[in-house]
């Protein structure tokens, strides 16, 4: 049996038990999805999580009763007059804009469909294995300016120790939820009344980006990039030179009006990079030249697709901008590859998936920079990739129109692959741009540019991070790194002088301010996840030492602070994991 008609058919019996129990609902569409299916209704009380224990009850009924999928074959036009009928107006405006030709219509007991199909032959085929997850909101079509309707997502198995081991990933995924330990960490919030998709970085998760960005600086700069800043908003036809306003409207913003002229908020970088590039006559002898900045820049996302840190519409790329000449691109390449394991590592990240992204093999036209220039590139991106040990997947046909690229996954602690790193030829821009290089010859010639992100974007990398460590970040990352608690009102006095020394050696501390008890005081620096915690009771303040308990050892260890200093330290250079 095919896990997708399987899921697809469970939507029907779904959206049957929907119309049985609630028979003023209007259909929108049902498809199966990767890991489940889901059915779009119009209704106008919201679904409440009862409702799901309703409907999967009436569910299991239609499913016992046995009844056939049955397929009918009408004219468009009859069709269109059977959901007239039965008051489907979605379903009716997309039999209007289909094809003047036959439509299959689904029935199984008294509930009609239209849909391709295919479907199970009888309900009683799709088993028990199903579960009702969740109720969201979603447009009709995507399309904010259509009706809101409730959207009810469910899955569907062959085997009923598959659905329960979904449904424990599912608790497990809830739980690292980046959205809800952000709240719980207190490190950022995402829209509200600011607007969607635009994120308020709180104080602690402002710390975990500074230090992020201060290791990518670190790191770039010892690397050779040359650091750069780059204004927000930039004069309309300078996107129109780049391309931008032609191909990539649809995610940029409305125009800016200042006095005569017309702005726009910046979708990429890469076109000022190029500014600053062609602010000086450059020569073979000045190349590689190596730009690198995070900048914020700002897309147009549908409110249906914002989703926490993943997808917002302001979000920051550690952008870079590689020009060189032709014979430097393979050591560029493999510097940038150098760059990104070394990076990936540090945060704890062992597991790389590598995609090359390559031309369509039959119909080369549809590319810019001629065959020779998308050979000699895609040679030197998998010479990169088989020399530092990478396993890779060709993808034929998923180059974009301007050279090809490189893709690097991250895997999760729950088998999720996270977009991370991105090194793409470029050979569009440049010549759009207009920009070259003197060679030794003394003539003008074309320069390659490479794009590359390492983190992707620094949001979604944070909420990546998140959700990899369940929020325990490394002590490097953490935005407190160890909490000072004490037994009794007796030792504060010795408690703000351990802080002091805490703070004075660079270290992120906090002193305990709620009261309490002991026990109670430790576990609130267990739910922030401080990796250390370090405990003041008399024999501490009579010995002059610290009681230290770290995270995830429940044993605590009395030391001088000088000692706990040092190995505190000594963990973080390391970016030590755990
Ligand atoms: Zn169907
Ligand atoms: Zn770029």
């Amino acid at each position: 049996m095919n896990l997708e008609t399987l899921r697809h058919s469970v939507s029907h019996i779904m959206a049957q038990a929907v119309k049985e129990l609630y028979p003023d609902v209007k259909l929108g569409i049902g498809p199966a999805t990767s890991d489940g299916f889901y059915y779009d209704f119009e209704k106008s009380t919201p679904f409440t999580p009862d409702d799901l224990f309703r409907i999967e009850k009436k569910m299991h009924e239609i499913i016992k009763a046995n009844v056939p999928f049955i397929e009918d074959i009408f004219s468009r036009e009859e069709a269109i007059k059977m959901f007239e009928e039965l008051n489907e107006s979605y379903k009716v405006e997309l039999l209007r804009e289909m094809d003047n030709c036959n439509v299959t219509v689904y029935r199984q007991g008294e509930f009609t469909d239209l849909c391709r199909g295919p479907h199970l032959r009888q309900t009683g085929e799709t088993g028990k294995h199903f579960k009702l997850l969740d109720i969201a909101g979603a447009y009709w079509r995507g399309d904010e300016r259509r009706p809101m309707l409730q959207r009810i997502y469910g899955t569907a198995f062959l085997e009923e120790a598959e659905l329960q081991s979904y449904l424990e990933m599912q608790e497990e995924a809830k739980r690292r939820d980046h959205r809800k330990l952000g709240v719980e960490l207190d490190l950022f919030s995402v829209g509200g009344e600011i607007g969607g998709g635009l994120v308020l970085w709180h104080p602690k998760g402002a710390v975990v980006r500074g230090v992020i960005e201060d290791f990518w600086r670190d790191e770039h700069t010892r690397r050779g990039y040359q650091l750069v800043y780059t204004p927000h908003i930039a004069n309309a036809s300078l996107w129109e030179k780049s391309g931008h306003l032609n191909y990539y409207s649809d995610l940029m913003y409305p125009l800016i009006n200042v006095g005569n002229e017309e702005y726009l908020l910046k979708p990429m970088n890469c076109p000022l990079h190029i500014q600053i590039y062609k602010s000086h006559r450059r020569s073979y002898r000045d190349l590689p030249i190596r730009y690198g900045e995070l900048g914020t820049v700002y897309r147009y996302e549908r409110s249906g697709v914002l989703h926490g840190l993943l997808r917002t519409r302001g979000f920051t790329q550690d952008d870079a901008h590689i020009f060189c000449t032709p014979e430097q691109a393979p050591d560029e390449i493999s510097g940038v590859i150098d760059l990104v394991k070394f990076m990936m590592e540090s945060f704890g990240y062992k597991d790389l998936k590598v995609d090359l992204s390559v031309r369509d093999p039959l119909h080369k036209e549809k590319y810019m920079g001629g065959d020779r220039r998308w050979h000699q590139a895609e040679e030197i991106l998998l010479t990169a990739i088989k020399s530092r040990g990478l396993d890779y997947k060709k993808k034929e046909r998923e180059a974009v129109f301007y050279g090809p690229k490189i893709d690097i996954h991250l895997a999760d602690a729950l088998g999720k692959w996270w977009q991370g790193p991105t090194i793409q030829f470029d050979f569009n821009l440049p010549s759009q741009m207009d920009i070259t290089y003197i060679g030794a010859d003394g003539k003008a010639h074309d320069v390659i540019m490479i794009h590359r992100t390492v983190l992707g974007a620094t949001e979604r990398f944070i909420a990546g991070l998140i959700e990899y460590y369940k929020g325990a970040l490394p002590i490097w990352l953490a935005p407190i790194q160890v909490a000072v608690l004490t037994i009794s009102e007796k030792q504060e006095g010795y408690a703000a002088e351990v802080l002091a020394a805490l703070l004075a050696a660079g270290l992120r501390a906090e002193i305990d301010k709620e009261g309490g008890t002991i026990n109670a005081k430790i576990r609130q620096a267990e739910i922030k996840k401080v990796p250390c915690i370090l405990i003041i009771g008399n024999r501490e303040v009579a010995e002059e030492t610290v009681s230290v308990r770290e995270r995830k050892i429940h044993k605590n260890v009395v030391m001088k602070i000088e000692k706990f200093v040092t190995r505190a330290k000594e963990k973080i250079r390391n970016k030590e994991v755990g």
